[in-house]
């Protein structure tokens, strides 16, 4: 019965597949930055089919929307989510492609508009597939989530946990497109595969003085030296080589002159874990090392943590499911697995905090030609974007029975 609901599915996308790159091309032409995603939503909302199964929850205060494909019973019990980003960034974009953006200084450069497309695609074969999905699944639903401002902190899923979305889900699923995994690879691994991270803002503040009297003056430069350095031992000496950890320092400004010692001085410091103990642990080591140089020194500081994104945990059953969805839809050799973490940060995580989750990797990689993610060329091939779909939407079949 599964196989046969797989089959069609997967022969719907096929069919459909122009349909589903016009809507990437849209969004990608019309990009909008985090927390302005107006338009973004207005579009995806007018593309969804009308049905009387299909339940859109829309909000006034947040782009960020969901759509429920519903089978009956239990209004909040809901078998599965699927979510997807559709926030864009300040970049300006050099791909030269027809659908480039037409929004100066904005661009999809980090794939969610092909997330955007994937996620409506599986949404569509759902709804095309429905009376045969209603006869496996007898209740809840099939929920797409559209998540506004995932590249700025806080973002955007804590304002659709707040309303809501997270009730009733009993397994969330999320996918990235991956330009350093080659195109046609699906790669996933159990536990922790995206870093959490936080960011120290400090401040030092000292005695400045005239460069030829040092003895008279606190050298607020020598001391971010002794605190940067010192704080390198934090993953090569106090964090154990099985746990990848981050210590990066990212900004630093001080001084305006060529013979003056300044009287304050501005870092930060960008630290990530898979772990959340061992996050808390570097935080608690910089915060020490900062507090014991600055009493050696003589200087004062302050420190502003902005909390990023906690570490995303794969829960191994949903990780089981999106493999068989994976060998489905892409076939065993487009299956990576275990694959390794990345030490970058996805708010998706906030979602697995509450309910089963797994995040994937969509490998969009093909040689010389490819952009990193947040490079002004990035691009990758329509073929992607159909393979992420198909992917999708075999991960709904799973939850056929
Ligand atoms: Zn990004
Ligand atoms: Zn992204």
């Amino acid at each position: 019965m599964k196989s046969s609901i797989i089959k069609s599915v997967l022969r719907y996308i096929e069919d459909t597949g122009d349909e589903i790159k016009e809507f990437r091309e849209t969004l990608h032409a019309n990009p909008e930055l985090s927390l302005c995603e107006r338009s973004t939503r207005d579009f995806i909302l007018s593309k969804i089919p009308r049905k009387e199964f299909v339940c859109v929850h829309k909000f006034d205060d947040t782009y960020g929307f969901w759509v429920d494909v519903a089978f009956g019973g239990n209004a909040s019990a809901s078998s599965a989510a699927i979510r997807a980003d559709i926030d864009a960034l300040p970049i300006q974009e050099e791909t030269g492609l027809p659908f480039a953006s037409k929004n100066a200084g904005v661009m999809h450069a980090c794939g969610h508009d092909a997330h955007a497309a994937m996620a409506f695609g599986a949404l569509c074969a759902a709804v095309k597939h429905y009376d045969v999905l209603r006869e496996n699944i007898k209740t809840g639903a099939l929920r797409f989530i559209f998540q506004a401002a995932e590249e700025k902190a806080p973002g955007g899923a804590l304002a659709l946990i707040e309303k809501g979305v997270m009730k009733g889900v009993e397994a969330i699923f999320g996918i990235h497109v991956m330009p350093h995994i080659a195109s046609g690879r699906f790669a996933i691994c159990d536990g922790g595969i995206m870093a959490g991270g936080e960011r120290l803002n400090v401040t030092l503040t000292g005695n400045g003085g005239h460069a030829a009297r040092p003895e008279e003056a606190c050298d607020l430069i020598l001391l971010a030296g002794e605190i940067i350095t010192s704080s390198q031992k934090l993953v090569s000496r106090n964090t154990s080589p099985l746990e990848p950890a981050v210590v990066s320092f990212c900004e630093i400004h001080a001084g305006a002159a060529g013979n003056i010692l300044p009287s304050s001085l501005a870092f930060s410091v960008s630290l990530r874990s898979l772990d959340p103990v061992v996050l808390k642990n570097i935080r608690a080591g910089v915060e020490k090392i900062i507090k014991l140089r600055c009493e050696e020194y003589g200087a004062s500081f302050l420190i502003e943590a902005v909390k990023g994104y906690p570490p995303m945990i794969n829960e191994p059953g949903a990780v089981g499911k999106y493999l068989s969805a994976a060998r489905n839809a892409l076939g065993e050799s487009g299956v990576v697995y275990p694959e390794k973490p990345v030490m970058g940060g996805d708010d998706f995580a906030r979602y697995a905090q509450i309910a089963p989750g797994a995040f994937a990797f969509l490998g969009t990689g093909a040689g010389s030609e490819t952009y990193p993610l947040h490079h002004p060329k990035f691009n990758l091939a329509d073929s992607d974007i159909l393979n992420g779909t198909k992917l999708l939407a075999a991960l709904i079949c799973e939850f056929a029975g």
